[in-house]
């Protein structure tokens, strides 16, 4: 691991003392932290104010009670979370994860990612999360729906359209984004599409937010390969996941002429040389929810399904890892390395460890971290309340030539930045510290 400026490491301590057993909340620290360095050098006044401390600890935690009917009756109860880290830039901006594994420690992790995200995308919003541990594998719509009902009647007096403004994550899409907005209706009689983005296309929603985060991964990648005079064209590419990051993904790729020859769930991945067949993948994630094997299995003897390995073990030049945090471990990313691979880019959050990115970046492959590589989805949930706050409503090749815009102008201010602070073509310092310099600008600007 690479060491801390001298002077971060009681800034660390205190951030592991205060979050105990927090794990994945101290390795996204610990990453924005490594790269701070230069930064503090440069800058004594970010320490005289202490915005590096301040910056670590949420402006504002909230955890409540979701209890909840199902479908035979019974009363269930689960966890609710919104942590509003930051809202120097900002309303607080950020999803809503609804999966069993949810607990504070990962509702933080992602705030305090949100928070250098959202800086990034040069749009106006802060940095939050939230979620629960419900998990809506196996519930019925009906059961959906009461849940997202019981979440929103004690999350709404917590968010607004100039306060906060949740959206989707995992296990959070169009159909929960509906239930909770109607519930926020309900209680506030108050028609305030600015509340949540991700909304359907119908009632306030934008075009491209779908499309968005996978979309805005594939135009990073793009830019990173055109900066070393390459492009996507040809380019073998796997993608782990199979939701709604991997599908825009793997959607786009296709579209730049590379090919995606591999995908995944919780469960296992599969291969198909001739390239992911979309529409067959969109008819079972999106038609029924099933998973890959299904895909596996329609596809017969033009596809294998593997249920126990990994899919980083299938070659390939650019590897996208769209599942969730922690998913690319050390091995993965040897074999990635042995296997040829030149660019990884994060459409998850975290879902690299930080040995694997040692291993990959030591090795000369190009990696680029989720905080950039996947803002277009929450660029895009900006470029809807601008469209709510206006009450307008624009068209798809617009809002796609806006995300590309974004997309472009946040890869090269990585790469300008980290050349400024003496790391060329190092992303995750440009990234850390282009994402960390606007908000600790305006936290110094707002005063203590
Ligand atoms: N959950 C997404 C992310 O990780 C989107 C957040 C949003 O649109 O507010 O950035």
């Amino acid at each position: 691991m690479p060491a801390l400026a001298e002077s971060l490491v009681p800034v660390f301590n205190e951030v592991i003392q205060r979050n105990p057993g927090e794990t994945e909340f101290h390795q996204a620290v610990r990453e924005v932290l490594e790269s701070l360095a230069p930064v503090v050098d440069k800058h004594p006044e970010y320490a005289d104010a202490e915005v590096i401390r301040r910056l670590c600890e949420p402006e504002r935690q909230i955890i409540f009670r979701v209890p909840w009917i199902d479908d035979s009756g019974h009363v269930q109860l689960n966890r609710g979370f919104r942590v509003q880290f930051n809202s120097a830039l900002g309303p607080y901006k950020g999803g809503l994860r609804f999966h069993p594994s949810v607990y504070l420690g990962i509702i933080k992790f992602l705030g305090f990612e949100q928070i250098f995200k959202n800086s990034l995308t040069g749009l106006p919003i802060g940095g939050g999360k939230g979620g629960s541990d419900f998990d809506p594998k196996g519930k019925s719509d009906r059961e959906v729906m009461r849940f997202c009902q019981s979440f929103m009647t004690e999350l709404y007096r917590h968010i607004g359209e100039h306060t906060d403004v949740p959206a989707g994550d995992i296990g959070v899409g169009g159909r929960e984004i509906g239930y909770l907005f109607g519930q926020y209706k309900r209680l506030t009689n108050r028609y305030e599409s600015g509340v949540l983005t991700g909304k359907g296309l119908g009632w306030g929603g934008s075009q491209v937010r779908t499309e968005a985060t996978g979309y805005g991964t594939v135009y990073f990648v793009d830019e990173m390969l055109k900066h070393k005079g390459q492009s996507l064209d040809g380019k073998r590419v796997v993608v782990s996941g199979s939701g709604n990051v991997a599908i825009h993904a793997i959607d786009k790729v296709h579209q730049l002429g590379g090919r995606v020859v591999a995908c995944s769930d919780s469960d296992g991945y599969v291969v198909d040389e001739s390239g992911i067949d979309l529409e067959l993948l969109k008819e079972i994630k999106n038609g029924h929810r099933g998973r890959v094997s299904e895909y596996a299995q329609a596809r017969g003897a033009d596809a294998t399904y593997v249920s126990d390995g990994s899919i980083w073990d299938v070659p390939t030049q650019i590897a996208l890892p769209c599942a969730t945090q922690n998913e690319l471990g050390a091995e993965g990313a040897r074999s990635l390395v042995k296997n040829g691979c030149i660019v990884v880019a994060e459409g998850a959050n975290m879902p690299t460890t930080p040995e694997a990115i040692s291993l990959l970046t030591e090795a000369g492959v190009l990696f680029a971290p989720g905080k950039a590589a996947n803002a277009g989805g929450v660029a895009t949930s900006a470029l809807e309340m601008q469209q709510n706050a206006s009450r307008d409503s624009w068209t798809f090749d617009y809002t796609e030539e806006r995300l590309s815009t974004i997309m472009r102008a946040l890869h090269r201010e990585c790469l300008t930045t980290a050349e400024e602070y003496g790391q060329p073509g190092d992303y995750v310092a440009g990234a850390n510290i282009a994402g960390f310099i606007k908000v600790a600008d305006a936290m110094l600007a707002l005063g203590i």
